[in-house]
């Protein structure tokens, strides 16, 4: 197997590096790390950049102040511009009506404070644990369920991770390791090649999970380096996408995806049913069409976790069954994804 991997490295490498070279636009800089640097965190920018009123930038400001804003240039190009109503634009654009503050919304709606054995890790299903590997994103979607986690609490050092990692090797139950954040992938590929490193040295897992967004808003994260420990691991590898909407979707995440369905990742996807995004079926049939177009299957729809700041997207769970049911006359069954809602305490995804 890892031979076989090897081999596929060299030919991706090849391949990654004249596809993202394709692919870049003038105005993006070269690698990942300098798109994630000179990302749009400055409200005034944004709304420059897009042609939005003055209006726009004082409303932008209040959200801004209690989560700020994010975008990368390459995700930023995918926008239309002057549309306020854009779909990928509603997901970072920061809005007034965060400051609301309606019953049942709070800082931390999957009581993930109460499944924190060790720093960095959640253990919250049979089976599987999740692992903090990284504070950062390389976007800020307004209606993450981790927008007010304590990330400085449980960002650990290499010598902190041990007391994680004992965790993982005590318990023989423990099958799937699953990188998450923050998006994992904003760590560098030295730390993950590390953490990596350690997880495929106990031998009761087997699977490597890695959610992360980051080959969606900056396709050129999927590089060599990366390829490298994904590729050469003895871990099974699941890569979980996260996108929302079939407009996110354009040649260099195919490019991306390519790359690492190379690599011998397994390709899923994982979305959030929006209000005003992607809240009708003609645009989910569209989103699922489109992710098999880029190799990757559609896995859950979740309905919106009640985190403070986001009430705005929320979708009934009565409409979103609705909307499910007529989305299955437009799609077969192996492009529906599963609406689920995550419930604290239960031990998997409430189906709805
Ligand atoms: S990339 Fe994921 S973790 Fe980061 S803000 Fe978006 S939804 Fe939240």
């Amino acid at each position: 197997m890892i031979t076989r991997r090897r081999a596929f490295l060299q030919e991706n490498i090849i391949i990654a590096a004249s596809e993202a070279q394709s692919h870049r636009d003038a105005r993006v800089p070269s690698t990942w790390q300098q798109q994630l640097t000179h990302a749009i965190r400055d409200p005034q920018i944004l709304c420059e950049r897009l042609g939005l009123s003055r209006d726009w930038l004082a409303v932008a400001r209040i959200g801004h102040d209690l989560f700020d804003v994010c975008v990368p240039e390459a995700y930023l190009t995918r926008i239309a511009h002057a549309d306020i109503n854009d779909p990928l634009l509603r997901q970072v654009m920061p809005l007034g009506d965060e400051a609301l503050t309606p019953q049942g919304y709070v800082v931390d709606p999957l009581e993930e404070a109460d499944h924190r054995p060790a720093k960095g890790l959640i253990h919250k299903y049979a089976g599987r644990v999740l692992l903090i590997a990284s504070p950062n994103c390389a976007i800020n979607c307004r209606y993450c369920f981790r927008r007010h986690f304590p990330y400085s609490d449980n960002s650990p050092s290499r010598a902190q991770w041990q007391e994680a990692l004992d965790y993982l090797r005590s318990d023989t139950t423990l099958h799937e390791a699953i990188l998450s954040g923050g998006d994992p992938l904003a760590a560098n590929d030295r730390q993950l090649a590390w953490l990596v490193e350690q997880l495929e040295s106990i031998a009761h897992l087997k699977r490597l999970r890695i959610h992360t967004r980051l080959p969606v808003v900056i396709p050129d994260r999927v590089d060599d380096a990366l390829l490298g420990w994904l590729t050469s691991t003895r871990l099974q590898t699941v890569v979980v996408l996260h996108i929302n909407h079939a407009n996110e979707i354009d040649q260099a995440v195919v490019d991306a995806c390519a790359r690492l369905k190379r690599a011998g990742a397994t390709l899923l996807n994982q979305s959030v049913l929006l209000r005003g995004i992607n809240d009708d079926v003609a645009t989910l049939a569209a989103l699922s069409e489109r992710l098999f177009e880029a190799a990757i299957l559609p896995y859950y729809l979740h309905v919106l976790d009640p985190v403070q700041g986001a009430a705005h997207f929320d979708v009934p769970d009565d409409e979103a069954r609705d909307l499910v049911a007529a989305l299955r006359d437009h799609l077969p069954g192996f492009l529906m994804p599963r609406l689920v809602r995550e419930i604290p305490g239960k031990g998997s995804k409430t189906p709805l």
